[in-house]
């Protein structure tokens, strides 16, 4: 069986990740949608939202699950005994980050990235921007996934 993690913090999830889980559900048996907690991080939306977004963008979907989790992303692949490691890519900035983290991940397990290109129609959204329409009251329906809304 071939199970993929898509790794992040998912605060929120925006139409940029929904595009790359959608598209690796054709090519694994299972998509892991792991979010990582960083206990020094300040996020937007709790864990338990964060969690129910992408549970509900995906509901009807069996090959998608969402878990949380700390610590290293290979050694919670190793756990679980996932081969892949999927990320996306929007510009050479990412690519330069990914890089760079592909290679130590590669050093510390015998675990693959494997990446895909953000769709065209979606490479500008990150959930940093979404955050800051949110804060500033803008209209940000358009940037997520219809399951993402603000109380
Ligand atoms: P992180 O905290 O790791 O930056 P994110 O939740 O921001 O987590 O992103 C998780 C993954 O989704 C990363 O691989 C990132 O490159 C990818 N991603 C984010 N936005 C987009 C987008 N618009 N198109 C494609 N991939 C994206």
């Amino acid at each position: 069986m071939k199970k993929a993690v898509f790794p992040g913090s998912f605060d929120p999830i925006t139409l940029g990740h929904y595009d790359i889980i959608k598209r690796a559900i054709k090519l694994f048996d299972e998509v892991i949608v792991a979010i990582g907690v960083n206990a020094d991080k300040k996020y937007m939306f709790t864990l338990e939202e964060r969690m129910r977004f992408i549970e509900e963008s995906f509901a009807g979907e069996p090959k998608v699950k969402v878990v949380s989790y700390e610590g290293l992303t290979v050694d919670f692949c190793q756990k679980n005994n996932v081969d892949f490691i999927l990320r996306g890519l929007r510009n050479p900035a990412d690519f330069e980050f990914e890089k760079a983290i592909a290679h130590t991940n590669r050093d510390l397990a015998p675990i693959e990235t494997v990446f895909l290109l953000t769709a065209a129609n979606t490479s500008y959204i990150s959930s940093s921007i979404v955050r800051d329409v949110i804060r500033n009251h803008g209209d940000y329906t358009k940037l997520v996934p219809i399951s993402v809304r603000v109380k």
